[in-house]
């Protein structure tokens, strides 16, 4: 039997997934949970309307030691999936922007290399992003393709002796703009396959739009992605990708970031709510006396709770090597769905301080629709799911 205690982990993880972690990770958990706290919580509100993003935040995430957690190559953690999920949980609890930050640089991007790199390619590039003084974007998906990415990118790559011409665009590349190391996904002209290239920062011929007016992530810098006659040297084609099913390997990892993310949103506003509710009175008592109100708060815990357990066992057949595309596709499509409905009562309880950036839950409402739609739409990853247990594809 173990001596620790439900009362060892908060409040709102109730069902205590905590305690499946040991003391080490468990620390790692509280450190972050702190640094969300006290150095994002408090300026992020900010940030968001002003569609900012706080490089001067960045120094304190690298510190906590937390890119590429679940990765074990050069200079990487190495650490568990469930704690690298656990930790995408905590920092979303606070914020989905920085924890979609964190997502493409140590998920993606750093994810990229790690699995899809030679040894020399994880020597030269990854030490240098776990310690974040290299950041990375992912440049995927594009203006005319989305979901239908697989077979219809558009982007192309030429070779010419120890170099490869790209040209095309991109759309929705988070970190893009600022990033050192951009992977881009482009078409081999030659045998018409996806393959993968780590474009440097100032590269001739590659410029940014960064997306504006969003209303959702917006502390996220998102940006349209021109290529125009871009020379990446031969060295930096990721050397392990040679079809568009390597890319999918890094997305069966990241999509579990993805389902980890939502959950912290949905019980970041869960968390919210309580704390409102239990603060707020109308006729002269708490509104978190009021029976109908007490029926949303325990429909948002189920959704959190529920949400928690299905992320933990994914992570638990990811660290075992059993996982599969369609785990990871049950896990976001669900998530996500939950996410969606506990925000919207997390606002409901609020009544009209919902819609207020000063309570912090109108900014999970909002921030929840990109999470609901990146990394594969739930349409996508039903469809991935519906294939799995039926045999039969319905993509069309
Ligand atoms: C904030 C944000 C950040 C992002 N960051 C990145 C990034 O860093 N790198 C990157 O590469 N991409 C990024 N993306 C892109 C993201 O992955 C795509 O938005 C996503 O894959 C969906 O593609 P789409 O938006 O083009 O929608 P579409 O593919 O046009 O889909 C529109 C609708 O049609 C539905 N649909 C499409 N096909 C089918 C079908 N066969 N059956 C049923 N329904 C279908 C979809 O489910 C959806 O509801 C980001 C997106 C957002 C919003």
């Amino acid at each position: 039997m173990s001596d620790l205690d439900l009362s060892d982990t908060p409040d709102s993880d109730f069902l205590g997934f905590e305690l499946l972690l040991d003391d080490e990770d468990r620390k790692l958990v509280e450190r972050v949970r702190e640094f969300m706290l006290t150095h994002v919580e408090p300026v992020i509100n900010g940030f968001w309307t002003r569609a900012e993003f706080p490089h001067e935040l960045v120094p304190g995430l690298a510190d906590l030691g937390i890119a590429g957690l679940q990765y074990d190559g050069p200079g990487c953690p190495g650490r568990s999936s469930l704690l690298d999920g656990m930790v995408a949980m905590e920092m979303a609890r606070v914020d989905a922007s920085m924890q979609t930050f964190m997502g493409v640089h140590g998920g993606l991007a750093m994810g990229s290399v790690q699995l899809c790199g030679s040894d020399e390619q994880r020597e030269r590039w990854l030490p240098a992003m776990a310690r974040m003084e290299l950041i990375g974007a992912f440049g995927l998906t594009e203006p005319e393709v989305g979901s239908g990415i697989a077979g219809g990118l558009a982007t192309t790559a030429r070779r010419e002796g120890d170099e490869w011409v790209l040209d095309g665009e991109k759309k929705w590349i988070g970190n893009a703009s600022f990033a050192d190391l951009v992977v881009i996904w482009a078409r081999d002209e030659a045998d018409d396959q996806v393959k993968g290239f780590v474009v440097e920062k100032g590269a001739e011929g590659m410029t940014f739009d960064v997306t504006q007016d969003k209303i959702a992530l917006r502390v996220v810098q998102n940006a349209e992605i021109h290529l125009a006659g871009v020379r990446v040297p031969e060295a930096n084609r990721l050397q392990g990708a040679s079809s568009f099913e390597d890319t999918a390997k890094v997305l069966k990892v990241t999509r579990m970031g993805v389902a980890w993310q939502a959950t912290g949103c949905a019980r970041g506003a869960y968390e919210h709510a309580l704390r409102y509710t239990l603060e707020r009175q109308q006729f002269g008592q708490p509104i978190a006396g009021f029976q109908l109100v007490q029926d949303l708060l325990v429909k948002m815990l189920s959704n959190v709770v529920a949400s928690t357990a299905m992320c933990v066992r994914v992570s638990q057949l990811q660290d075992a090597g059993l996982v599969k595309d369609e785990h990871a596709s049950l896990a976001k499509a669900f998530t996500t769905a939950r996410m969606r409905e506990t925000v919207g009562w997390a606002r409901e309880v609020l009544g009209g301080n919902g819609i207020l950036l000063e309570h912090h839950v109108g900014r999970f409402v909002a921030d929840a629709e990109a999470i609901y739609s990146y990394e594969g739409t739930r349409e996508i990853n039903t469809l991935i799911v519906g294939r799995a247990i039926t045999g039969e594809s319905a993509f069309v």
